[in-house]
């Protein structure tokens, strides 16, 4: 179990996470709701470790154990991983070094290739591109999908997944999303779009740097939509 215990974040005395308290259990299916400002990166970031996003206050644990103190690339180790809003790119790396990460990744060729055909890219057009600009958005997120499908982390976050991504590719977010938590792990989704929640089982509602509520995504939904009036403006475009 991963768990945020009471984590507060500020930066430049500016208060951005107050006491978030927060319980991912394996093999459930989770979504961080809420409008665009709300803190839902920074709580993607904080769980992460990335440098200058410590908490002043509270811990993360996994499995019991204090992971607050932990570098970006231990985190990563213990099986947690980020699938950022805005991916990076890498000049010069190919895809198919990109996802068997440089050779070291013991995997099939068959393996990467079925990966690939589960995100929608076509192994014999893309295993050669190059994981820099020249790829689209939407396709930079196919290859961060494919590459969580081969690395099969424990608590993979997926911020705004469907950002930059065509309509049709919603339902391959969803065969990943299921398929994480097929293999015993917990899919963390980051959203400020109820379509985007509907596939998962338990939803935080994030307001103001602070959880609002919490449970049956189902609930959390409504109170997105009606309760909330200062979180309901789902329609807010994304920045
Ligand atoms: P969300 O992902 O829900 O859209 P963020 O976590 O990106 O929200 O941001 C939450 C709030 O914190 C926003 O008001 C944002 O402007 C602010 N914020 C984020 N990072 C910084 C930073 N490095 N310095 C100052 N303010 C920040
Ligand atoms: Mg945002
Ligand atoms: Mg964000």
């Amino acid at each position: 179990m991963l768990e945020l215990v009471e984590v507060s974040y500020k930066t430049n005395e500016k208060e951005i996470l107050s006491n978030v308290s927060m319980k991912f259990l394996p093999g459930y299916k989770y979504a961080v709701i809420g409008t665009n400002g709300a803190g839902k990166s920074t709580i993607g970031y904080v769980i992460m470790g990335l440098s200058s996003y410590k908490p002043y206050k509270g811990k993360i644990l996994l499995n019991g154990k204090d992971i607050t103190d932990l570098p970006v690339t231990e985190r990563a180790k213990l099986g947690i991983t980020l699938m950022w809003q805005e991916p990076a790119r890498f000049e010069g790396m190919t895809i198919e070094n990109y996802l068997t990460l440089g050779g070291k990744l013991s995997v099939q060729k068959s393996e990467v290739a079925e990966a690939m055909e589960f995100v929608g890219l076509n192994p014999n057009l893309y295993l050669k591109r190059f994981v820099d600009k020249t790829l689209s958005g939407g396709e930079r997120k196919r290859v961060e999908l494919a590459s969580i499908i081969l690395l099969k982390p424990k608590y993979a976050i997926l911020d705004e997944p469907d950002s930059g991504i065509d309509l049709m590719s919603l339902s391959i977010i969803n065969d990943v999303v299921n398929y994480i938590a097929q293999y015993g792990g917990t899919p963390i989704i980051i959203t400020h779009r109820e379509e985007m929640a509907y596939n998962t089982d338990y939803g935080y509602l994030i307001c103001a740097g602070k959880v609002l509520m919490h449970g049956k995504t189902e609930d959390v939904l409504n109170a997105f939509r009606n309760t909330c009036e200062t979180c309901a403006h789902p329609n807010i475009p994304e920045i």
